[in-house]
């Protein structure tokens, strides 16, 4: 069985060049290798490769650069992905793709489920859910993540600048009204190899699942934890704990809307694999130890 990844240099792409390697022969592409901009690249590569399992890792994951490109997000996340889809539709191919908790509104009081309404707050949000669509409408074999809130020890994400801030600053003020489960590329990558081994077997449907860390917790307590945990390994930081301020959203204005209800309910896809999903800490206590 041959894979094709896309997107092998972004966080979650990184881990799965570890864990896709058992599973058949690995093809690993970066933005070298295919620009996803460029349409007739992405079909051209997509014909040569002639992969029997496509596994797109690549986004336009700038959030808040996307308000004012949404046509270069669109591009990438929607367009490119539905060519990944017809492809797979006409070869017999499977595509293995990930979205995000930012198709909701984030109103709803409970985590979302798989068949909740969309109604995506920001021209990322619409990007990714366009991309869903034209996975869904192409009918080719699918199976779609959505998840949230992703770090890992490669790049930069939000876990690694609280730890950079709480080191030159005596207090920090973070977001505490948005809540959702930090979710590990690491966990994401080992969850995506179990579901295609699962699939080949027949064991696992097609369709969108939610694949996230269990609890959740609001970006104040991210921030919280992680300097705590590591403080417990002998970090030295500026801050105090106390000196943690919880703020709201509106104080600290970003161009693109974020959901203040983030949580995905995972159950779908913990009974279709059997799977545990574990408390989103201890994925944080995993990257502590391997950037200290
Ligand atoms: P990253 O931003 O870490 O990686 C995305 C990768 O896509 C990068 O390697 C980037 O290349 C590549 N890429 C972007 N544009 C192009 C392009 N035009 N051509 C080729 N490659 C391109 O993303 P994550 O690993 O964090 O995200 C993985 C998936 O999870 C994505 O589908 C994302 O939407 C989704 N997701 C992410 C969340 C998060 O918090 N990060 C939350 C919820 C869902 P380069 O390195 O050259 O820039």
């Amino acid at each position: 069985m041959k894979i094709l990844l896309i997107g092998k240099n972004g966080q979650v792409g990184r881990e799965l060049q570890r864990t896709l390697l058992p599973l058949g022969e690995l093809v690993a592409l970066g933005r070298d290798g295919l620009d996803l901009g460029d349409l007739a690249a992405v079909k051209r590569v997509l014909a040569s490769q002639a992969a029997d399992v496509i596994v797109n890792a690549s986004a336009y994951t700038a959030v808040d650069r996307a308000e004012a490109d949404e046509a270069g997000a669109m591009a990438v996340n929607a367009v490119a992905v539905g060519a990944m889809a017809e492809y797979a539709r006409d070869n017999g191919a499977l595509l293995m793709h990930y979205s995000t908790d930012y198709v909701f509104d984030g109103t709803k009081a409970q985590p979302y489920v798989e068949d909740d309404a969309t109604a995506p707050q920001s021209a990322y949000g619409r990007s990714k859910r366009a991309g869903e669509e034209a996975i869904l409408a192409s009918g080719c074999k699918a199976l779609v993540f959505r998840t949230s809130w992703v770090f890992s020890a490669h790049g930069g994400n939000f876990i690694k600048t609280m730890l950079r801030l709480a080191g030159e600053r005596d207090s920090l003020n973070v977001v505490a009204d948005q809540v959702g489960a930090p979710t590990s590329a690491e966990l994401i990558a080992d969850v995506t190899a179990l579901a295609l081994a699962a699939y080949r077997r027949g064991e696992l449907a097609g369709g969108i699942y939610h694949l996230a860390a269990s609890g959740a917790t609001s970006w104040h307590g991210l921030a919280s934890y992680a300097i705590a945990s590591a403080k417990a390994r002998g970090a030295a930081f500026k801050v105090e704990p106390a000196q943690i301020h919880p703020i709201p959203t509106e104080a600290y204005p970003l161009p693109a809307a974020r959901p203040k209800n983030s949580r995905l309910d995972t159950g779908k896809l913990a009974a279709a694999l059997g799977l545990q999903l574990p408390d989103w800490k201890i994925h944080v206590d995993r990257l502590i130890e391997q950037i200290s």
